[in-house]
């Protein structure tokens, strides 16, 4: 089974002490923990906060959403994985396309972040996605599998058990317009033979590869309920606890191949 993963990326929102609200009110909707595995990924300056507010035997993971690929050094206004293992980190998303478009990431360095959360021993949920024009002129495969053989680049298959892939397409990102079960899963797929060509069967079929980009209370029970689905990442819909825990509820485990 591929359990499900649910991971809510808060961007640039909540203070320190707006996140300690959120985890109270959030925390107070679950009786149980949920069928999901779900990350809270708050910025870095919320990390403590929300670590301390779910308290040290949460089943909510806490995530990062982003790194540098040094562990330590001159590099002003840099986090290093060491500092968000520390921090309580599980998780760390990198190559989110607001970090490629607005902060000028290339693959080659998402390829650093990615091995250097590895190697740290987070567990890297590695983005990737195309823009409308790619779409429209038919270069969604040929993106995503560059972007895939760099973000991967040198990882052996027991390394790939440490990473997430999230397909986003970046048109879908905060937009309202989600991609449909249809173009979410045809991606998924062409991301699962990718691994399988370039590792092996078991490394594909184990990778747990989420869809992101305008993920709702009402579109998730859809896209989550296919088998090559395995979870969501989700900006705008997690910064309201209720939205995002009928996102989470939406969740089930999906077989293995
Ligand atoms: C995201 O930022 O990763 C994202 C998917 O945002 P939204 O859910 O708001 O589209």
């Amino acid at each position: 089974m591929r359990t499900p993963l649910i991971v809510g990326n808060w961007k640039m929102n909540k203070t320190a002490s707006e996140a300690r609200t959120f985890v109270r009110d959030f925390q107070q909707l679950f009786e149980i923990p949920a069928d999901a595995e779900v990350v809270l990924a708050p910025p870095f300056t919320a990390l403590e906060s929300v670590r301390s507010s779910l308290g040290p035997t949460s089943w909510i993971a806490l995530g990062a959403q982003n790194l540098h690929w040094e562990g330590h050094g001159a590099f002003t206004g840099e986090i290093s994985g060491a500092m968000l293992l520390d921090l309580g980190c599980r998780y760390v998303i990198v190559g989110h396309s607001e970090r490629r478009a607005l902060f000028g990431e290339r693959n080659t360095d998402v390829q650093k972040k990615v091995r250097a959360a590895v190697t740290c021993g987070l567990r890297p949920i590695l983005c990737v996605g195309e823009s409308l024009t790619e779409r429209e002129t038919g270069q969604t495969e040929g993106i995503i599998a560059e972007q895939l053989s760099s973000g991967l680049d040198q990882l052996t298959a027991a390394d790939l058990r440490a990473v997430t892939i999230a397909y986003e397409p970046v048109w879908a990102i905060g937009t309202g317009r989600a991609a449909t079960v249809a173009q979410a899963t045809a991606v998924h797929r062409s991301i699962r033979a990718f691994l399988a060509k370039g590792w092996n069967d078991d490394a594909a079929a184990t990778m747990r590869i989420l869809y992101g980009g305008s993920v709702t209370a009402q579109n998730a029970a859809s896209l989550l309920a296919e088998s090559d689905i395995d979870g969501a990442l989700v900006g705008g819909a997690c910064l309201n606890p209720d939205s995002f825990a009928k996102i989470i509820a939406a969740a089930k485990r999906n077989p293995i191949g």
